[in-house]
C-alpha cells in the first residue's frame, strides 16, 4: 500500500465491502464539477445486498474540513 500520491487518483473507491454483510457497496455520491472528490468531503455508499447506507469521509492531507481532526 505504498502507492505514490497521484493528484488525478481520487482516494474514493467505486465499490467497497459492506461492513455488515460483506456485500458490495456502490458509490452513490457524485463528484463535483471538477470530477473529483475532496478531502473531508462526505461520500455515500449503498449496499446492494442489505441496502445499508455508509457515509465515509474522503481521506487526505487537507483535514481542515474533517471534524475528527479537531483537537
Ligand atoms: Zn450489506
Amino acid at each position: 500500500m505504498n502507492r505514490p500520491a497521484e493528484p488525478d487518483d481520487p482516494p474514493v473507491a467505486a465499490v467497497i465491502d459492506c461492513i455488515d454483510c460483506g456485500g458490495r457497496c456502490h458509490l452513490v455520491s457524485r463528484p463535483d464539477e471538477t470530477g473529483r472528490f475532496w478531502p473531508g468531503e462526505i461520500v455515500i455508499y449503498r449496499c446492494e445486498d442489505c441496502a445499508d447506507r455508509w457515509d465515509l469521509v474522503v481521506p487526505g492531507d487537507d483535514g481542515e474540513l474533517d471534524p475528527s481532526d479537531i483537537w
